[in-house]
């Protein structure tokens, strides 16, 4: 928090002695989101018609990043701000610090169901057709010019969400384990009936002892697992150690809280939908 602290009052310092680094002066709305499942939703309905910059940078971790005062004097210069919570600390921290020129979106506004000790919301689909309309509605009501573009390419993008859901409900993981490094899909599983077993939220911040890693092997072969899934943002040392004693193998499956610029949210969560299939089927 210390460092936080220094960090609001560097760019205090920056804001009030010199022009603060702006986004392009091209009339176009201005929009900074907190990591990179935002920046793509954003990116997705605003395309050409906004200035988009992503706080988080590639290959970052979001959960523990914190942003350069250099980001923080460009968020004070944005019209919207789309943050979600949870994941993002630094941004709930400092949103009552924005000036009001800043318009702030909490993308999960729209989602009825939220787990407090999970906050990746967006690896169910439906959860993410919510966040998509939150985004647009704030797009819509600050560049009025622009709100059909916007509506258009959210609704069409939509579309495409509900066919992906549609594969995953169909796909037949309901009364499935699924073993992950980290507890990030408490959504995705409780809507298609699975179960997740996450080996973070058994071992905290340190490694499991050997109870746990007994327990977790035995869990493993009593549900008859072939796989143990990791984050590719993060080390796979945890699956790994566990996968070497139960005898499984590893893969990675994505959590999209950082990924290349090419890839956007439908095109990595159907790249998980069929690690999953294989490893689940
Ligand atoms: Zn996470």
């Amino acid at each position: 928090m210390k460092k936080l602290v220094l960090l609001i009052l560097t760019v205090c310092v920056l804001t009030s002695c010199a022009p603060a680094r702006t986004f392009d002066d091209n009339g176009k709305l201005n929009v900074c989101a907190s990591f990179y499942a935002m920046y793509d939703f954003a990116r997705t309905i605003g395309a050409d018609d906004i200035n988009l910059y992503n706080m988080t940078p590639s290959g970052a971790e979001p959960h523990d990043y914190e942003p350069t005062a250099a980001d923080m004097a460009r968020l004070n210069d944005a019209d919207i701000f789309i943050y979600h919570g949870g994941i993002d600390s630094w941004a709930e921290e400092i949103i009552d610090t924005l000036p009001e020129t800043v318009r702030v979106v909490h993308a999960p506004e729209l989602i009825s169901t939220y787990y407090p000790d999970d906050p990746h919301t967006w690896l169910s689909p439906l959860n993410t057709e919510l966040e998509f309309n939150a985004v647009c509605m704030a797009f819509e009501s600050a560049d009025e010019a622009n709100a059909d573009k916007y509506r258009a390419r959210a609704d069409e993008y939509t579309a495409r969400i509900n066919e992906l859901d549609a594969e995953y409900k169909n796909a037949g993981f309901a009364g499935k384990t699924l073993f992950v490094s980290h507890g990030a899909y408490g959504y995705l599983c409780g809507e298609l009936g699975m179960e997740q077993f996450a080996l973070d939220s058994i071992s905290g911040e340190s490694d499991p002892s050997p109870a746990q890693m007994a327990e977790m092997v035995k869990t493993i072969d009593e549900k008859d697992a072939e796989c143990i899934f990791y984050d590719p943002l993060d080390t796979s040392k945890l699956a790994d150690a566990a996968a070497s004693e139960a005898g499984v193998r590893t893969e990675p499956l994505s959590t999209f809280e950082n990924d290349s610029e090419e890839r956007d949210y439908v095109t990595v969560m159907r790249e998980n939908l069929e690690r999953l299939k294989s490893a689940l089927n």
